[in-house]
């Protein structure tokens, strides 16, 4: 790695880092898209990693769609050969955890969208289903079900008061598990618009619970273990790739892996220069190995 991190590179020096390296591990947004718009030569540079043998991989925090449709998104914005087995995202990895926990049986109560309650049930996990409550159904009366043993919450248009206090009555039993699919403050929409992200809702349930989730997401180790789990993976020879310096980054960096932020998404060179030069030892842990302007520098330096 970088002395110190943080460095710039491109060209030969990155072409030497993408040599010394067997797999790319890609975040989404703010690295391969821009919501529906692909990052400038992003697909260009995924074929051309394939074509000279490298392994790569997304790595999404976005928990709205199921694998499949990420595939449909792949190749409607111009991502010709990306597989469903190559697409780690925080729903599909926060059902594999469920699924592969010799301990959990039973329900799951879920807060989220069609992604979360469609890889959970891929995995073969009930989901309890949200009913509409009638006019005078409130949290003193409403039915709770007795087999659920996990709240899950993730990005959540939908969530409401109801499913707070519902969540919270779940989480009163120390036996009830608590996940979150990922630990996002906000998101930035066109426009210049952010949308509250998953950790928002899991902050309010956090404190009405007064219980602390585990996080599937980025940061955390796990979706490095899940892919590591179905692929031979060596950290050491596994690059990450990444817009957000608290999520990307520090996982990267949680996972033993080579980190690369690029300045096409939500953090700055700025930011990655402020934990560079804290005193804090913690913010070692949010700096970069190295910063590209766009993951577009690397068709120029496999050309090399
Ligand atoms: N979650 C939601 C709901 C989002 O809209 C986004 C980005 O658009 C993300 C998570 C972050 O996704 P990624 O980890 O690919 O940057
Ligand atoms: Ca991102």
């Amino acid at each position: 790695t970088a002395s110190g991190g943080c460095q710039k590179i491109r060209g030969a020096q990155l072409h030497e880092l993408l040599e010394s390296k067997h797999n790319v591990l890609f975040d989404c947004d703010g690295v391969i898209w821009n919501g529906e718009t692909a990052v400038a030569g992003a697909p260009e540079v995924v074929r051309a990693l394939k074509q000279r043998g490298k392994r790569v991989f997304f790595v999404t925090n976005n928990c709205t769609r199921p694998r499949q449709s990420y595939v449909q998104k792949f190749a409607r914005l111009g991502f010709a050969d990306v597989d469903e087995q190559e697409i780690f995202s925080s729903a599909y990895c926060s059902a594999a955890y469920l699924r592969d926990m010799a301990t959990f049986s039973g329900k799951v109560f879920a807060i989220g969208c069609p992604g979360v309650h469609a890889e959970l049930r891929d995995a073969g996990i009930s989901v309890v289903e949200e009913e509409e409550d009638g006019p005078d159904v409130n949290i003193s009366n409403c039915a709770l079900d007795p087999d659920v043993r996990a709240v899950l919450v993730g990005y959540d248009e939908k969530f409401s008061f109801m499913k707070l206090a519902k969540a919270c009555c779940y989480l009163r039993d120390s036996e009830c598990l608590f996940l979150a699919t990922d630990p996002d403050p906000w998101h930035p929409l066109r426009g210049g618009r952010i949308t509250p992200g998953s950790g928002s809702l899991t902050a309010a349930l956090e404190t009405a619970s007064s219980r602390k989730a585990t996080v599937i997401g980025k940061p955390s180790r796990f979706m490095f273990e899940c892919i590591a789990s179905q692929f031979d993976l060596d950290p050491e020879s596994s690059l990450m790739v990444g817009d957000r310096l608290e999520t990307d980054i520090v996982f990267g960096v949680n996972c033993g892996l080579s980190t690369v932020l690029t300045l096409t998404g939500v953090s700055t060179f700025e930011q990655a220069q402020v934990y560079k030069d804290s005193d804090e030892p913690k913010k070692k842990d949010f700096v970069p190995d190295y910063v590209v302007e766009s993951i577009a520098d690397f068709l120029e330096a496999l050309e090399e």
